[in-house]
């Protein structure tokens, strides 16, 4: 499974089950070559890969789980717009947007114009630094958009929008990552459109914990993966924000707000297989399982033979490496949303339009939109 190699190195299971050797005989050989040592040094014995947080977290704790009445899962549900997604925040993302392109730039300037087109009045900023790549030194810049800048608890969901460099083919075919991140980051979108007017409640009402997203530059390597080499926006903004003040003069800081974050990977082919990679989040991830089911025997879900066909039980397949392991790191409860064994066209030129499966977006937005509801009492 060569896709392993890439970040299969950290992040791992906390303090659930860590891998067998069965599972990491499973990943790259080349994950191996890097070294059981390099593993047992991102994984502290005992499971706890936070060791080295600076602090524990000092928010309040996440609300509670809940469940919706099912009128209203069939309400949220029925605010998912497929075509919407697709045409209006997809389209315009499925083109090289490489750290510091043009195309990076005119992607970016699509998130914050749709973002800024919704009625809730989101307060979008821009993370914007130079970082050392192999590449020489490159532009980075991450798209922070908060839903109530004041509240002081926030739900993040993040995705990245820079997609990898790589060669084009002899036809001149580009990369275009549509699971890598396109579609996450249409998804993210779609969700703001979707509940708007929900979320414009939810902000005018002061609700306590409010939605945040995080559009993430600089995921992808250069080179090959490494520490330095990959993560530069998560890296940069985790770092930022654990420093920066919730509001001035506050204790709390704006990473200790984040009361989960919620990492979208690699989502958009059909029957993706997605597993709870931290036990810390595990009531949240059974959540999601709940929310399939329930909108499954709502019959609102399309080229959904099972009940249970996304949300899994069992451990993943190996750890992955990404960019929610710098908040993780320093103490904030990650729910991981990546399916493991990841997409067959994984970095390749395939990863198009044309492999994404559309009911199983609409139902993954669907599913998500179940679970905003539920986490921010919409
Ligand atoms: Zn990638």
């Amino acid at each position: 499974m060569r896709k392993g190699s890439r970040r299969a190195r950290a992040g791992g299971p906390d303090p659930g089950p860590a891998p067998s050797r069965r599972r990491l005989a499973l990943l790259l050989p080349l994950a191996l070559a890097l070294g059981l040592a390099g593993l047992a040094l991102l994984w502290a014995p005992g499971g706890d890969p936070h060791r080295d947080r600076p602090l524990p977290p000092a928010a309040p704790p996440a609300p509670a789980p809940r469940s919706v009445p099912s009128a209203e899962l069939r309400r949220v549900a029925a605010l998912v717009d497929l075509q919407r997604l697709w045409t209006d925040f997809l389209m315009p993302m499925l083109v090289e947007r490489t750290p510091g392109s043009p195309g990076s730039r005119r992607v970016r300037q699509h998130i914050v114009d749709s973002l800024r087109a919704r009625a809730a009045g989101w307060h979008v900023e821009l993370d914007a630094f130079e970082a050392r790549t192999p590449r020489g030194r490159l532009p980075f810049t991450n798209v922070v958009a908060t839903l109530d800048a004041g509240a002081g608890q926030r739900l993040a969901l993040a995705c990245h929008y820079d997609s990898k460099v790589l060669a084009p083919d002899a036809r001149g075919r580009r990369f275009v990552g549509a699971t890598d991140s396109a579609l996450p980051c249409a998804l993210l979108l779609e969700l703001a459109a979707a509940l708007d007017r929900d979320l414009q409640r939810s902000k005018e009402q002061g609700a306590g914990v409010t939605l945040q997203l995080l559009f993430l530059d600089g995921e992808e390597a250069f080179g090959a993966w490494s520490d330095s080499d990959s993560l530069y926006g998560a890296r940069h903004l985790a770092q930022h924000m654990a420093t920066a003040p919730l509001r001035p003069g506050a204790r709390t800081t704006q990473l200790q707000a984040i009361t989960l974050f919620v990492l979208l990977d690699l989502l958009g082919a059909p029957e993706p297989s997605i597993h709870s990679h931290f036990a810390q989040t595990a009531a949240w991830f059974e959540r999601l399982v709940a929310a399939e089911k329930r909108l499954h025997r709502l019959g609102l879900l399309r080229a959904h033979p099972r009940e249970q066909l996304y949300f899994l039980p069992g451990a993943p397949h190996g750890p992955v490496e990404d960019d929610h392991v710098p908040f993780l790191r320093r103490g904030v409860p990650v729910l991981h949303l990546v399916p493991t064994p990841f997409p067959a066209v994984w970095h390749t030129l395939e990863d198009t339009a044309d492999n994404l499966h559309p009911p199983t977006v609409e139902n993954l937005a669907r599913i998500l939109a179940a679970f905003l509801a539920e986490y921010l009492r919409l």
